[in-house]
């Protein structure tokens, strides 16, 4: 059939054909959930999955206790806070979720920001400018990677968890330098050296920002994150990034550092500035995910559990797996296309974990990235590796 031609859209159809011979094209999966179904579960095409690659570490998302909260300051509040922050949208359950934020991480204050792709834009872009230098993680997530372009500082890459790399990138004469990293790296698993990051970065005189995105509520001691997991104190560093869409189960992001950090993000960054501010009805539920993450240690220490027990059988089966302590567990396949092969395995099997491919993770290490939740069972992490002792695509020359 004939196609309408239209400006810039002819030489997509090439490019897209590209990705997909390549094996890297991205395609939706429509799911849905309903009560019938387990916390863990969804339903995709009709068929009922067992999904290991949500970042619902706590099992929060579909609390009851949660979707209570947000559906009473709904009818509170409304639907929208109908402007942003420094406008009319800064409500009292904002507020409140931020006084709480600063006191959960020991921070002496906590600003909320819509996503943690705009928290990381909106640090970076305050806090760095021309002439200076940020040294950053070869595995950092794709927003702070983005942030460190776009706030015009030069941005210098150091190999992975490598103080001393980050040390010698920090070589370079600069007005401000900043360290920056994942506090736990979101496609491995794996924790930064963060004292040694501290270290160098007080010797080098410059700042250290933390992206917690996947410690926080699950690493450390009460799930406090990775700088508690890696014993320094919160003044050891310039300012944590918290996303709450992850181990607390509902949406949105914070900056927590100092009385001066926090007041420069509220003078100066941007997609802080010029964006509404979330529902006041998410900063509720939010509220009520702080307190059960506090009041139900259990979820903590459950799925740590889930994943060392997924680490011993995943050994057992001759998998190679990463080295991480986190609900993070991936596998690593090698080409894209032995990454998709074993996920449609899997999902043969009513399995779903999605395979990571190029760009978001180095050419030739795409993976399964398999994830627990509190939600699973131990069962179902057997389950997983009974599945997973069947998929020949993980024991290729680059998955034996
Ligand atoms: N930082 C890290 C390390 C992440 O993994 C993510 C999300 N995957 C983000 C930031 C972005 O957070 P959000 O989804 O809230 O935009």
């Amino acid at each position: 059939m004939p196609v309408a031609t239209r400006p810039a859209t002819d030489a997509l159809r090439g490019e897209l054909a590209r990705l997909e011979q390549a094996d890297l094209y991205r395609r939706r999966r429509v799911c849905s959930w309903d009560a019938a179904l387990a916390p863990a579960e969804l339903r995709v095409d009709g068929r009922r999955m067992l999904a290991f690659c949500s970042n619902d570490y706590l099992g929060l998302a579909r609390d009851r206790r949660l979707g209570e909260a947000m559906a009473r300051a709904a009818s509170r509040w409304g639907a929208g806070s109908g402007a942003a922050h420094l406008v009319t949208g800064h409500t009292t359950e904002h507020h409140s979720l931020e006084e709480e934020l600063a006191a959960f991480t020991g921070f002496e204050r906590a600003l909320l920001f819509s996503t943690g792709y705009m928290a990381n834009l909106g640090l970076l872009g305050a806090l760095a400018g021309r002439g200076d230098l940020v040294a950053e993680d070869r595995l950092n997530h794709a927003s702070l990677i983005d942030a460190a372009r776009l706030s015009g500082a030069r941005a210098r890459r150091y190999a992975h968890a490598d103080p001393a790399a980050a040390a010698r990138r920090l070589g370079e004469a600069a007005a401000r330098k900043f360290i920056v990293t994942d506090g736990v790296f979101s496609m491995d698993g794996d924790a930064a050296p963060l004292a040694e990051l501290a270290r160098v970065a007080a010797e080098s005189g410059a700042g250290l920002l933390v992206d917690d995105a996947h410690g926080l509520g699950v690493a450390g001691a009460d799930g406090r994150g990775s700088l508690a997991a890696a014993g320094l104190p919160v003044t050891a560093v310039t300012a944590m990034v918290g996303t709450l869409g992850k181990a607390f189960g509902t949406f949105g992001a914070f900056v927590a550092g100092s009385e001066e950090v926090v007041e420069t993000l509220v003078q100066r960054a941007r997609s802080y500035i010029y964006t509404t501010a979330p529902p006041p009805a998410v900063a509720a539920a939010t509220r009520a995910a702080l307190r059960l993450a506090r009041e139900e240690p259990w979820r903590r220490t459950h799925v740590l559990s889930l994943a060392r027990r997924f680490r011993a059988g995943a050994r057992g089966l001759g998998l190679r797996l990463t080295p991480s302590a986190s609900p993070i567990q991936p596998l690593l396949a090698g080409e894209a296309q032995a990454a998709l092969a074993a996920a449609d395995a899997l999902f043969e099997a009513g399995i779903w974990v999605t395979p990571i491919r190029p760009p978001t993770v180095p050419a030739g290490s795409a993976r399964l990235r398999i994830t627990f939740s509190a939600a699973h069972r131990e069962a179902d992490v057997d389950r997983l590796l009974d599945a997973l002792a069947g998929v020949t695509a993980l024991r290729g020359p680059t998955g034996s």
